[in-house]
């Protein structure tokens, strides 16, 4: 069964719909990591706290006929706004000609504007949120299968390809981690923020031990077992690839721009973007027979 739509209207409703999801994901990208609600209080200027009316907050023409300026008090609204809106609607557009008119556009759209929240968030606070790593990797562990079966799959095996795709996902980076942790111990490596000043380094009895790493999060790792289960083992392998050298150039970037090596930032934008491009490019390695 395909989703009944005139040809030529899909990408183009994708599009408004994409932009819409956009402006909802400004609010959850700056609201959920300070653990505040996403549905009250309604949008309103950080700088006068005046509401947001309806008719101001269209994506993108709002920002246009406001002149990026609070209708209240002409406070500048910060560019990201319409960006994130924009980046939303183009991505969701790009699935739509992709997948064209089937569940997949409306799973992909959905797990797209995951990764925008995820890496915007990353960025911002070097962290990502529980409830969009580990909340997506529930949704999709239910949705995923559920469409392969639809679409003609046994059920049961697409379930347990979604869910060594999330142990492979979160298991290869999760090991990296783990490795780079104890093989840095044994050289005498130190880190800043790793342990905590006054803290030991954790030993093996104890759960940080297991969890808690020098330089990269398990945010990340929890976020990769949700790409997993989208993508599946064979691609989770593709994406762990497009993600590292798509961080290399990023740190590289960002290294030339800030003229210092070393700094942290999150890698969660760089999965994002490896883990779109692995949704649209061919199989660019070897490893999408399983
Ligand atoms: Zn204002």
């Amino acid at each position: 069964m395909t989703i009944e739509i005139a040809p030529g209207a899909l990408m183009p409703i994708a599009l408004i719909f994409g932009l819409l999801v956009g402006s909802f994901l400004n609010v959850v990208i700056h609201r959920v990591p300070l653990g505040q609600s996403i549905v009250f209080p309604p949008s309103h200027c950080p700088e006068c706290e005046a509401q947001i009316k309806p008719w101001d907050n269209i994506p993108i023409l709002s920002f246009l006929w406001l002149r990026g300026k609070c209708r209240g008090c002409g406070t500048s609204i910060s560019l990201r706004y319409p960006a994130v809106e924009l980046l939303t609607g183009l991505l969701f557009a790009a699935v739509a000609w992709r997948f064209g008119p089937t569940w997949w556009t409306t799973t992909y759209c959905l797990f797209a504007a995951a990764l925008v929240a995820a890496a915007m968030i990353d960025h911002d606070h070097q962290i990502i949120p529980d409830s969009i790593s580990l909340g997506g990797l529930v949704a999709s562990l239910l949705v995923v299968p559920a469409i392969q079966a639809h679409y003609g799959e046994v059920w049961l095996e697409a379930l347990v390809r979604a869910l060594i795709g999330a142990l492979v996902g979160g298991g290869v980076l999760w090991f990296v981690a783990f490795l780079h942790a104890r093989v840095s111990v044994a050289m005498g490596r130190e880190f800043e923020h790793w342990p905590g000043e006054g803290e030991d380094i954790p030993r093996p009895g104890e759960a940080d031990y297991w969890l808690w790493f020098p330089g990269l999060g398990l945010g990340d790792v929890k976020l990769l077992a949700m790409i997993g289960a989208v993508v599946g083992p064979a691609g989770v392998v593709d994406t762990i690839l497009a993600s590292s050298l798509v961080g290399l150039i990023l740190g590289g970037a960002q290294a030339i721009a800030r003229g210092a090596l070393g700094r942290p930032f999150g890698f969660a934008p760089a999965i994002a973007i490896g883990t779109v491009a692995i949704l649209f490019l061919p199989p660019f390695w070897l490893l999408r027979v399983l």
